[in-house]
């Protein structure tokens, strides 16, 4: 069976199906090919099932990149505001969470309906259970699945990054771009949690479930947030954020009281230099099972005021070195991608094969945690819907 559309978009995840509906909307006869036997799964199992879906504080340098200046021309012109008119247009609940996050009341079905009923009133076709074969490009792309050829002067790849495979992460994306010559930064996974090397493990690891308030830094990011401990490592926002920056083997440096002063009773002298005072001064500022643990293990040597104030420097400055991350499976996002070399910041086509586009998570563009993925979702699918 043969098909001719004006564009076909592969992967009908958040910036694919955005794309669809802008290009539909400008009179486009779009097809978006979906391997899956359902659009939008990630759509559906994130932010905990209620989709962070953008961030009112959203800016580039919530994003990184090797090209950090790349994002910024479709962060500007597809804004949280825009996805924000669409999502009071259908009347869908949300709220503000923290920090700019906005969140569905109800659920994250409401987005996806939402992107569904607008592909529908922009005339998009959707192939579901779609397997794709082989691309190809001569007068037009061809793609072919096992019952059909596709045909339409424009291509846009949409399909996301290497995160949590089970729901049909594939490294489609970054094989296109290599068949047809564009340059990949090395993708690894981002938003995930850190595995601590043995020794710490056994030190800290059966605190698993505690969290604390502290700032992560790695690479001259630093991040103030929550961090969990965890059966084998560490996790929770602070950790997740810095994650995206951190390479093996560098090290991230973590303050676990922030702004606090852990020693300062001490500075009294009247004030008895015991562990029973300083245990109860570290408990003020870390739950008490992780402030016993840090005590045992960092104990000062001396009640000396230099032996209290590399006490109370090395509670600023856990040097933490993980073994690793927990890899895709765990991954909220995937970091690196098509180098933005490649594209054009204005429509995301690439640069050295005309008609071809790379949108989402597929491009070496990653937000922090907080709704900037799926607005780079959003903002990156509408460029290259408006260009297509
Ligand atoms: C657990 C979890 C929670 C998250 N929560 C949030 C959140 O609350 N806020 C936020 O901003 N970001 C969140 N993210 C990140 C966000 O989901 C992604 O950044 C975003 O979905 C990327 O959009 P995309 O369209 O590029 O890729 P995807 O949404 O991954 O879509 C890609 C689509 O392509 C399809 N596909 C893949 N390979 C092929 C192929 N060979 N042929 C055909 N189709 C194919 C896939 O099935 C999928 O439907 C979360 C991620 C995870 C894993």
């Amino acid at each position: 069976m043969i098909h001719s559309f004006d564009a076909l978009i592969l992967g009908g995840g958040a910036a694919g199906l955005m794309c669809a509906i802008e290009a539909g909307k400008r009179g486009r006869r779009v097809a978006v090919l979906e391997h899956a036997d359902r659009l939008g799964k990630k759509i559906l199992i994130s932010g905990g099932g209620r989709c962070n879906f953008t961030n009112l504080l959203c800016g580039p340098e919530n994003f990184l990149s090797s090209n950090p200046h790349f994002a910024k021309s479709a962060l500007a012109r597809y804004t949280p505001a825009d996805f924000i008119a669409l999502v009071e247009k259908h009347r869908i609940p949300y709220h503000e969470k923290t920090l700019g996050q906005l969140f569905c009341d109800r659920s994250a079905r409401d987005i996806l309906a939402m992107l569904e009923e607008e592909c529908r009133l922009a005339g998009v076709s959707i192939f579901l259970n779609t397997k794709i074969q082989d691309v190809s490009r001569s007068a037009e792309f061809v793609v072919r699945t096992a019952g059909a050829e596709f045909y339409a002067p424009a291509l846009v790849v949409a399909t996301g990054g290497l995160s949590i495979p089970k729901l049909g992460a594939t490294s489609f994306g970054y094989d296109v771009a290599r068949q047809f010559g564009l340059n990949i930064h090395e993708p690894r996974p981002g938003l995930v949690p850190l595995v601590l090397d043995p020794n710490e493990r056994t030190q800290y690891c059966d605190l698993a479930g505690v969290s604390a308030d502290v700032i992560a830094s790695c690479d001259e990011q630093q991040f103030r947030e929550n961090m969990l401990i965890t059966h084998r490592g560490l996790s929770g926002p602070a950790i997740l954020q810095i994650s995206s920056y951190w390479k093996n083997p560098q090290t991230i440096i973590i303050d676990l009281a922030p702004g606090g002063d852990v020693t300062l009773l001490f500075r009294d002298a009247k004030v008895p230099r015991t562990f029973a005072t300083l245990r109860a001064e570290l408990r003020k500022i870390l739950p008490q099972r992780f402030a016993d643990r840090w005590l045992d293990r960092h104990a000062p040597t001396s009640w000396t005021n230099s032996a209290l104030s590399e006490f109370e420097q090395q509670a600023h400055a856990w040097v933490v070195a993980p073994s690793g991350t927990e890899g895709f499976e765990k991954a909220e996002v995937t970091v690196g991608g098509v180098d933005t070399d490649e594209l054009s910041a204005k429509t995301m086509e690439s640069r050295k094969v005309p008609g071809l586009f790379f949108i989402g998570e597929v491009v070496d563009v990653t937000g922090h945690l907080g709704g900037f993925n799926f607005q780079w979702a959003w903002a990156s699918g509408a460029a290259a819907g408006r260009a297509v």
